[in-house]
């Protein structure tokens, strides 16, 4: 193994200087396992003194150490045309090789290729390997040495031992990922659970020797591994450093909403949970970041109609017309909905879009009629609000909604209005040419829902009337 020697020497030796070391040694009749570790200046002639050996059975020449990454630049010059003929002529006696990664991945047809061919043919006939693990003769189909087509790499034959498993024998325990030999995906090379610890990554799926890569064990009690390359944020505790694999991070991180980091249970006890139930970190909490992303302050403040508390909000780089909740409410449609005036005034002057909508497509003119908030209604209708806009869910008109919303209302009890602030809602609709008979999903009219109510008092009767006169005269006319 060249590997025993210096690393910077062995860079520097020659074909005539491994010639002569293998001729010194008598390799022929001693050398039974050859590692050209390190040697990446020769072409192979110096393997001449090889040729023939009936005695090697391993030779190494990727030129790397084990659990080294096989790829070298700048590329050696280690040439097939020159150290094929010598390996044909040792194919009997040997039972492993390791190529060269440049020669790798070949077509079938190639010189390489057909040496493979030769490889797998010769070895299929010669004495029949037993299984480490069942000790039964490997049967002639697995003895597949080398994927042909593919990369040249000697399946499921151990590098270190030179033993070989059975295909029965190989996945021991699939379910838990437990191989008795496997191919690392870093050295490429493949070892038996004796030679060399693997470690399958849960998240990437993919093995490797221990030594060849680093691996952590999931920090909840799955004893999952994952590998650096799949440590992302959100599986990692952003105090503790725990990591967690894809099954149990959502059980044991929460997120920050606000910043995204993650924190684990035992980390998070600052970390406050907003009245919306998402949760943000202490340092967001404090910052005010939190407003950034849920909107909760924004839009508490929109509903209660606190302009000097938006403004502020604006101020510190909150989107006060972009925010919305997961529904889809946002400063504009609160304002409507709970008559705000001034507030929804300094909105539009923000920028807000009169004909807003929530995610079922109620739009402002919708939330401030539904709500009998008759001077928002007429300010929405001056910013050039939709009054022809009718609901998606049932196709709805504006008026025909108002009609459903106050008979709804009343019937479940929590009708609270103005005296005669429906009629004037609806009277400015009809003013700006609102439709009104637009027959609904629920098969009646705005006049039909009206006529159908059954008032729970006289303030509602007379309101009730009132707006039947009205609808009423709008026929007529
Ligand atoms: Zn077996
Ligand atoms: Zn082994
Ligand atoms: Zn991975
Ligand atoms: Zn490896
Ligand atoms: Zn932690
Ligand atoms: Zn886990
Ligand atoms: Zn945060
Ligand atoms: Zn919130």
């Amino acid at each position: 193994d060249f590997g025993e020697i210096e690393k910077k020497l062995a860079e520097k030796l020659n074909d005539d200087d491994i010639g002569a070391v293998l001729m010194c040694i008598d390799a022929v009749n001693k050398v039974k396992r050859l590692k050209l570790t390190n040697c990446t200046k020769i072409s192979g002639a110096g393997l001449e003194p090889l040729r023939g050996s009936s005695i090697i059975e391993k030779i190494d020449l990727s030129l790397v150490d084990e659990h080294h990454s096989p790829s070298i630049i700048p590329e050696p010059s280690i040439s097939c045309d020159i150290v094929l003929p010598i390996l044909d002529s040792i194919i009997e006696s040997t039972k492993y090789f390791q190529f060269p990664m440049k020669w790798r991945n070949r077509s079938i047809d190639s010189e390489f290729g057909v040496f493979l061919r030769r490889c797998n043919q010769m070895w299929r006939n010669r004495d029949t390997p037993l299984c480490l693990q069942c000790e039964e003769e490997v049967p002639s189909d697995d003895r597949g040495w080398f994927v042909i087509n593919g990369c040249g790499i000697q399946n499921n034959t151990c590098c270190g031992c030179l033993k070989h498993y059975c295909i029965d024998c190989r996945s021991d325990d699939v379910e838990n990922d437990v191989f008795m030999i496997d191919l690392c995906d870093a050295c490429d090379r493949w070892y038996c659970m004796e030679c060399s610890t693997m470690d399958v990554c849960e998240i990437c799926d993919v093995s490797c020797c221990s030594t060849c890569r680093n691996v952590r064990v999931c920090g909840s009690e799955c004893n999952n591994k994952i590998c650096d390359d799949c440590v992302e944020d959100e599986r990692r505790c952003s105090a503790c450093e725990e990591v967690f694999c894809s099954e149990c991070q959502f059980d044991e991180l929460i997120c920050c909403v606000s910043c995204r980091r993650c924190n684990c249970h035992n980390c998070n006890s600052s970390w406050k949970q907003c009245v919306c139930g998402k949760t943000c970190c202490a340092e967001c909490h404090e910052s005010g970041d939190a407003d950034k992303v849920h909107f909760c302050s924004l839009l508490m403040a929109a509903k209660r109609g606190d302009l000097a508390k938006v403004k502020a909000l604006c101020e510190s780089g909150v989107d006060i017309i972009g925010g919305r909740q997961d529904n889809g409410m946002s400063s504009i449609l609160l304002a409507c909905q709970n008559g705000h005036v001034d507030l929804m005034d300094y909105l539009l002057e923000q920028g807000a879009n009169p004909n807003d909508a929530e995610n079922y497509g109620g739009t402002c003119l919708m939330a401030a009629a539904c709500y009998r908030h008759p001077d928002c209604v007429r300010r929405l209708i001056d910013e050039g609000a939709d009054v022809e806009y009718a609901y998606p869910g049932d196709n709805a008109s504006i008026i025909g909604m108002t009609a459903y919303y106050f008979s709804k209302d009343d019937d479940e009890g929590n009708l609270d209005f103005e005296e005669g602030s429906v009629i004037r809602t609806v009277e400015l609709l009809l003013e700006a040419g609102a439709p009104v008979d637009v027959e609904t999903s629920r098969g009646k009219t705005a006049l039909q829902l009206l006529q159908d109510m059954l008032p729970s008092d006289d303030k509602v009767r007379r309101e009730r009337d009132g707006l039947i006169a009205l609808l009423q005269r709008d026929e007529e006319s």
